[in-house]
């Protein structure tokens, strides 16, 4: 299904996507070695509960996700289940994936996070993935299709060596989590769907510092690099209008 919200509905959205913008802000501040990823799960249930929202990713699915946010520790790419035994160490990375439901409208986005002082190369990575976003973000309006967005994003990260995770790919969002189209990190400029005003998406490139490839773990949730290098994960909400694309999920005052 492809929905095609209105000006009323955007407004909605918006106010679904400020929680996630304080959770964001609150992992920054408080993430720190010797926590756990089920105290980092903590903040985010606390602050969208706070606001009278629904936690989107708890219960989600089959079997049912544990958990708030996922959290995905180095080479976890996405979907780590938060646990009170996995404690964050200096030099680690962590991809906080989360989703809020305001009003009947949905959010979904993410940020990695470095815990302490983390490899330049593994650091970059981090910084990478994230502007590999906005090379996506260029193309998400009116008139420009889903293979430009991938284009833009596969041809940065693969210009540093990175893997361009192809089995999992972003969305559309609104009143559910995840609707069609289908927004991949890869393709080709000119193919794929077409965007519409009226249409909010997922961008949520993930990226690997080796090879590409994933596979999930026993716990029938968390997706692992195969070669166990380092992943990052980046996502925003973002609304598709006449003047471009806005991103529900970001705070553009503090740039995060
Ligand atoms: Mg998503």
């Amino acid at each position: 299904m492809i929905e095609i919200l209105t000006e009323e509905e955007f407004e909605l959205m918006k106010e679904s996507g400020k929680i996630l913008q304080e959770v964001f802000k609150a992992c920054r501040d408080q993430i720190k070695p010797g926590m756990s990823t089920h105290d980092v799960d903590k903040i985010a249930y606390d602050i969208i509960r706070g606001h009278d929202a629904i936690p989107s990713f708890l219960n989600f699915g089959t079997p049912p996700f544990p958990g708030t946010i996922c959290a995905s520790v180095n080479e976890e790419v996405v979907h780590g289940i938060p646990k009170k035994s996995r404690i964050l160490k200096d030099g680690d990375i962590i991809s906080v994936d989360v989703g809020a439901i305001l009003n009947g409208y949905q959010s979904d986005a993410c940020r990695t996070y470095c815990v302490g002082d983390v490899a330049p190369e593994v650091r970059d990575l981090v910084k990478r993935t994230e502007e590999s976003f906005f090379k996506g973000l260029e193309f998400a309006k009116p008139g420009c299709r889903t293979g430009d967005i991938g284009h833009a994003v596969q041809e940065y990260c693969e210009s540093f060596g990175y893997g361009v995770v192809r089995e999992l790919t972003g969305h559309g969002i609104g009143t559910e989590m995840h609707e069609d189209p289908d927004v991949p990190n890869y393709g080709k400029p000119g193919h794929g769907y077409k965007l519409k005003k009226g249409m909010a998406i997922c961008i949520e490139p993930m990226i690997t510092l080796g090879e590409r490839y994933i596979e999930m773990l026993g716990d029938q949730w968390t997706i692992s690099t195969v070669d166990g290098k380092p992943a990052a994960h980046y996502e925003n909400t973002i609304l598709i209008t006449e003047n471009g694309p806005y991103m529900t999920t970001y705070d553009y005052e503090e740039g995060f």
